[in-house]
């Protein structure tokens, strides 16, 4: 083959992969849904599962926060981090099932994946199709977030309604925010309320969350220090959801990393929290282990370590994908379905 005969090739190539390309935009995407990643729901099942355990760094094994409550036929996302859409499509769960998202504060690590999970939700492809409004909660400051977000993706929106037929209705946005103690939301028996935190003088307000079904619940800290009304709130739960924040003492020195670890809750004082909640079982999420290239991170068995110091009882490190099924008796890790 000469050289022009293999550039006529190439260009003969590319001017295909162009054609499939816009037949690709032109047609409804059809797109496969991942194959459920665990067990269907039972009848009165109370599920919980991380999507995301990190914090800012951008690590393929700890996407940003995000963990999903299924109970009573409902969906509802506690932050929408880094990579809850990938986590949600690997656990075979529809971008547009999800009921309600509800956002412990406004630090983007908490919400960047806000705009993928509101709008790929409201493509037609299997994994996306919401029928019914955008529907989130968060502390003040959410309503106009979602105002200037509807703004910035208004060319989107747009072209999406005028050249694909999308409806308007689906891409709506009902933003709500919320107080200390106030039930935001109760459907079929599933409750959520909202518990005022405390993740520092300045970055207020700051929230986590309890969701109640059928006598049994789970609470997420969200970003915290150690909080009493978190405590108040939580005594007796069955599974706690709680971030931890450490650093090594060599570091502090440099104050970026006394003002970060003074926002969070350290592992010893996580055991205390623990200690008092006496939670059927206490589950770390969001992880804020800070190194630099001579100083490495403390390391997640050196969390357990040191929380081991405050507290006996059940206790895991969270992982990405990990699920749990709050039974009457009994917190239960699920196991992913036989493929
Ligand atoms: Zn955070
Ligand atoms: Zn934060």
């Amino acid at each position: 083959m000469n050289r022009v005969t293999a550039g006529r090739r190439v260009s003969q190539v590319f001017l295909l992969w162009l054609a499939l390309a816009s037949l690709h935009l032109m047609a409804p995407v059809q797109a496969q849904v991942a194959s459920p990643m665990y067990p269907p729901l039972q009848s009165g099942e109370f599920r919980v599962t991380l999507l995301g355990t990190g914090a800012p760094p951008p690590l393929m094994r700890r996407f940003g926060p995000g963990v999903l409550v299924q109970a009573g036929g409902q969906n509802v996302l506690i932050d929408s981090g880094r990579g809850v859409t990938q986590r949600l499509f690997q656990l075979g769960v529809k971008l547009g099932a999800i009921d309600a998202v509800f956002i412990a504060h406004l630090h983007s690590d908490h919400i960047v994946g806000i705009p993928d999970l509101w709008l790929t939700g409201w493509l037609e492809a299997a994994y996306a199709q919401r029928n019914g409004p955008f529907r989130i909660w968060g502390p003040a400051g959410t309503r106009a977030m979602m105002g200037h977000l509807e703004k910035a993706y208004d060319w989107d929106i747009r072209q999406r309604i005028a050249d694909q037929g999308l409806k308007a209705e689906n891409v709506a946005v009902q933003a709500s925010e919320v107080t200390d103690g106030a039930v935001v939301y109760e459907r079929n028996g599933l409750k959520v309320s909202a518990i005022e935190v405390d993740h520092g003088d300045l970055l207020r307000p700051a929230f986590g969350y309890r969701v109640d079904y059928d006598g049994r619940s789970v609470v997420i800290s969200g970003d915290t220090k150690p909080s009493e009304n978190l405590i108040r709130r939580s005594v007796g739960t069955d599974l706690l959801i709680h971030q931890v924040a450490a650093v090594r003492p060599e570091l502090l020195k440099d104050p970026v990393y006394q003002v970060i670890l003074d926002h969070h809750t350290k592992p010893e004082e996580a055991g205390t929290v623990f200690t008092r909640i006496r939670p059927k079982l206490a589950v770390f999420y969001h992880f804020v282990l800070l190194g630099t290239a001579k100083i490495p991170p403390v390391t997640e068995k050196d969390v357990l370590e040191m929380t081991r110091r405050s507290y006996a009882g059940p206790l895991l490190l969270g992982e990405d994908l990990m699920a749990f099924r709050i039974g009457r008796d009994a917190v239960e890790q699920l196991q992913p379905a036989a493929k």
